[in-house]
């Protein structure tokens, strides 16, 4: 069987270094914060090009916290409007409505899967005041397009990185680092991924910084001194450390889903499978490698038939679940044509050669 993704097989390669980090945790008898956290923030932030990283407990709530911190700060307001991809997973539209602002659903460009601009276009209003893109599947959005339109009308750019850790924008900029702030997931299945939950948010906003840090943290400005009324979100030490060891093999792993990638681009040549559209190739982090066929139930029982296990990215737009009800009546025909027929095969840094053509050949005669 060729598993959708072997974490197992992922993490194996770091064991003994893993085990090196645990003891050194345990031995610092200091488990909350430590040293391991503030290591790993600094990694990062270097590693994205921002000036901070704070860690926090998870990816939904980095989206949350960069929101909330901007309503501290006055620079959003109880009932402003985000722009966000449609075809987005259901934590991107979360952090807005926790954040109690309004998510507004944006459709995607068909070719990229991406948010459109063209729709960004039509779906503002005065009361719009941010945009959360979303690099879906591991691919930047078009930023350059956000970017102006953002300008010139004054939204701050959120992104949601939760997909696209270490993607690379043609200006050499990487995601993090292409808007005001950015969510990263480090949850096990990311491109970075820890062995339990994590998550982080990058800026080079000072005051948004210490706001998220502060706010992650029960407000706390020092020790039992509360400034505002936050949460409970804190990386874990053990994970930070892990993500340290991680962090180093991550340009590695992300050429190596890029050349299964190109493979996949190259060599499967079917009419009934219609492959991803890679705009720049060091954009694309290919978090995913989502196809589009007709007759998806077929496709994905024809493969599991063959030995090769698909995942649904995802199978029920954010849109039309009963958790967000007040939307459903919502038309995205383009969002719904997407999770339709959208397919995700197996890509992953320890996929071997052997595993990628036999996938090739299995989909060339479909
Ligand atoms: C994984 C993911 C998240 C949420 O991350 P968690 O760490 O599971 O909370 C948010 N947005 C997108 C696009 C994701 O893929």
């Amino acid at each position: 069987m060729i598993k959708f993704l072997d974490l197992h097989k992922i993490n194996q390669r770091f064991e003994v270094d893993f085990q090196a980090k645990f003891k050194t945790f345990i031995d610092s008898g200091h488990y909350i914060l430590g040293h391991g956290v503030a290591t790993f923030e600094t990694e990062f932030a270097n590693y994205c090009g921002t000036k901070y990283a704070i860690g926090v407990g998870n990816g939904l709530d980095a989206i949350t916290l960069i929101l909330k911190a901007y309503m501290a700060l006055g620079e959003l307001q109880k009932g402003d409007e985000v722009l966000v991809p449609a075809n987005t997973y259901i934590a991107s539209i979360l952090g807005i409505i926790q954040a109690d602002l309004i998510p507004v659903f944006v459709e995607p460009d068909l070719d990229t899967y991406n948010i459109s601009i063209a729709d960004v276009k039509r779906k503002i209003t005065t009361k719009t005041k941010a945009v959360l893109v979303v690099h879906l599947y591991g691919q930047l959005a078009n930023m350059d397009a956000i970017q102006q339109f953002a300008g010139s009308n004054n939204l701050l750019i959120i992104e949601d990185a939760a997909q696209a850790h270490g993607a690379t924008y043609k200006d050499n900029r990487r995601a993090g680092n292409l808007g005001n702030a950015a969510a990263f997931s480090f949850y096990p299945a990311k491109n970075l991924g820890a062995l339990g939950d994590a998550g982080a948010v990058t800026t080079n906003n000072t005051q948004l910084a210490q706001t998220i840090k502060m706010l992650s943290n029960y407000g706390t400005t020092s020790k039992y001194v509360n400034k505002l009324a936050g949460c409970n979100s804190r990386l874990d030490e053990i994970q930070a450390l892990f993500l340290s060891v991680k962090l180093k093999q991550l340009d590695t792993d992300n050429d190596f889903r890029r050349k299964v990638a190109n493979q996949y681009l190259s060599k499967v040549k079917n009419n009934k499978i219609i492959l991803p559209l890679c705009t720049e190739s060091k954009s694309h982090v290919f978090h995913l490698f989502v196809v589009r066929v007709n007759k998806k139930e077929e496709f994905m029982s024809y493969l599991l038939k063959h030995n090769i296990e698909t995942l649904n990215h995802y199978p029920i737009p954010p849109h039309k679940q009963d958790a967000l009800r007040g939307f459903n009546h919502l038309k995205l025909p383009i969002t719904e044509q997407i999770h339709n027929t959208v397919v995700s095969l197996p890509i992953s840094p320890v996929m071997s050669n052997d595993d990628v053509n036999y996938l090739i050949n299995v989909l060339n005669t479909y």
